[in-house]
């Protein structure tokens, strides 16, 4: 399929990865100094959009430096072996926590395969990397990339090993700011299975310490910074309460996904256009939301 390469400003470069045909789920940056880093890889399955993409953008497989996930979840990063099996000079740029399970993806892919069932198939299997090609990005590792350094920012919190990767005032937040629909300006939370509600709005804070100017969300696209992430935090508290407050009442996750339906605007529309890999997405949301809630009682 022919890709259309969005030009956002002399250095950065995205556009729409469209895996399986879904459109405006999944954005790839392109960042495009004296090195050239590939933000996000997408799943295994869109491999071949991903080439064009990178194609279509002027550039070449062997040119790309380093290959940059946010975290290795299947949407994210399910394809980082195969792309780094065809830019043979680039280096993949991942948490300390990660590293073990791109070097040796069984245990990584029984598990994203339990939690996502049929859609991990969708995705498709993840490549194993060489660890001579692997470096351990710790919190606040620096790399240069010519006019600017890109930097991680570790933000934890939708998963242990998530990195928010800044260039200059610009941020790719992955899935650290929850999901980002343009349709209805909104952002919406969005919590794996596993979720630790402290840390998320702990890295939102961070985040928002940095005087950002635009952040760009893997799902999707970019937004300029305007209280975007006070926005964010007080929708991610709000999300937090209407939850308790279903789960104090013994309600369950689909009973508490109507009563957010019910309370924030366009929330349900977006369910309604979310395609194949996303569509219990707001669902498993709340359960992860259920899980830690039910983790803080059990500890007391
Ligand atoms: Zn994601």
């Amino acid at each position: 399929m022919t890709i259309s390469i969005k030009r956002h400003s002399e250095n950065i470069f995205w556009f729409d990865l469209s895996p399986n045909k879904e459109l405006e789920f999944i954005s790839i940056y392109l960042v495009v100094d004296d090195k050239i880093a590939l933000i996000e890889t997408g799943p295994a399955c869109s491999l071949d959009n991903l080439v064009s993409g990178i194609k279509s953008a002027g550039l070449k497989l062997e040119n790309v430096d380093y290959v940059v996930p946010t975290h290795i979840h299947l949407d994210h990063f399910g394809g980082g072996g195969h792309i780094m099996e065809l830019c043979k000079n680039a280096k993949a740029l991942v948490h300390p926590k990660a590293y073990k399970h791109v070097s040796n993806i069984e245990k990584w892919w029984q598990g994203s395969s339990d939690f996502l069932g049929r859609v991990a198939q969708l995705y498709g299997k993840p490549k194993p990397i060489s660890e001579d090609r692997l470096v351990s990005t710790v919190d606040g590792f620096e790399v240069s990339l010519g006019s600017l350094s890109l930097k991680a920012i570790h933000t934890p919190g939708h998963a242990p090993h998530h990195i928010t990767w800044i260039y200059g005032d610009e941020a790719f937040v992955g899935d650290s700011a929850g999901l980002w629909y343009p349709e209805v300006g909104s952002s919406f939370p969005v919590t794996p299975g596993y979720y630790r509600h402290d840390l998320a709005l702990e890295s939102i804070k961070k985040m928002e310490s940095l005087n950002l100017k635009n952040v760009f969300y893997t799902h999707f696209g970019p937004r300029p910074v305007y209280n975007t992430f006070e926005e964010t935090r007080k929708e991610f508290e709000l999300w937090m309460n209407i939850v308790e407050e279903g789960y104090n009442q013994q309600l369950s996750s689909k009973e508490i996904l109507q009563m957010l339906f019910n309370k924030r605007p366009g929330l349900l529309e977006t369910n309604q256009n979310h395609g194949i890999h996303q569509k219990d997405t707001h669902k498993s949301t709340v359960e992860g939301m259920i899980g830690w809630l039910r983790r803080k009682n059990e500890k007391y």
